[in-house]
């Protein structure tokens, strides 16, 4: 019989389109998931803390865990800001015997998509004056840093083709339980396959 292939989630969409909060929904809903912490040299925001919203890393010690192999994935986003999946994550999860989830930007969604056999992919969409309104309103990065995720974000929506599901966070209950009734459908998809 074939090994199975453990699922891996991998929620994206553009910044103020609501993916923390859809994430968090499903979490309760589905505690056998957890999402993996990723490593960031941006600045930390007010309440966050290392090692759980992300590992906040200096240039120079992501660049070090680059080379070291460390990282699935890794992208250069707004501002030169890097971002990284660690390997580590994913074992630590699987070791735990949980289901695991990762919230990405797109290229580093596409490029999971293409290389991890059972990778999943939701891309999570939202009126552009939405978001506009979203990332206003989140505010904590500067005025240009804003103007920049904003035309990021026009420029993604129009790449929602490109993943398996989108889901529409129009109302946040009712993505959040579509988005549930997904993951729900491949774990019991992924446990046939077994
Ligand atoms: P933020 O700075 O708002 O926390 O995140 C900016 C963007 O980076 C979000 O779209 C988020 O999903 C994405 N992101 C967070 N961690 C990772 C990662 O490890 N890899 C990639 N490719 N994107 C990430």
């Amino acid at each position: 019989m074939a090994e199975s292939v453990r699922p891996v989630f991998v929620v994206t969409g553009p910044s103020g389109a609501g993916k923390g909060t859809l994430i968090a929904g499903l979490l309760e809903r589905l505690p056998e998931l957890e999402v993996a912490v990723s490593a960031t040299t941006r600045s930390r925001r007010p309440g966050e803390v290392d090692g759980r919203e992300y590992w906040f890393l200096s240039e120079v010690e992501f660049l070090r865990r680059v080379d070291a192999g460390e990282f699935l994935e890794h992208v250069c986003y707004v501002s030169g800001r890097r971002y990284g999946t660690l390997r580590s994550e994913i074992d630590r999860i699987a070791a735990e015997g949980k289901v695991c989830v990762l919230e990405l930007e797109l290229e580093g969604a596409l490029k999971v998509q293409s290389e991890v056999p059972g990778s999943v992919t939701l891309f999570i969409s939202a009126d552009v004056s939405e978001l506009e309104r979203r990332l206003r309103e989140r505010a904590t990065e500067s005025t240009g840093e804003i103007g920049e995720r904003i035309r990021l974000a026009r420029q993604q929506l129009e790449q929602a083709h490109l993943f398996r599901y989108m889901v529409r966070n129009d109302d946040v209950e009712r993505a959040t339980a579509v988005l549930s009734a997904i993951v729900e459908r491949e774990l019991e998809l992924a446990a046939e396959r077994a």
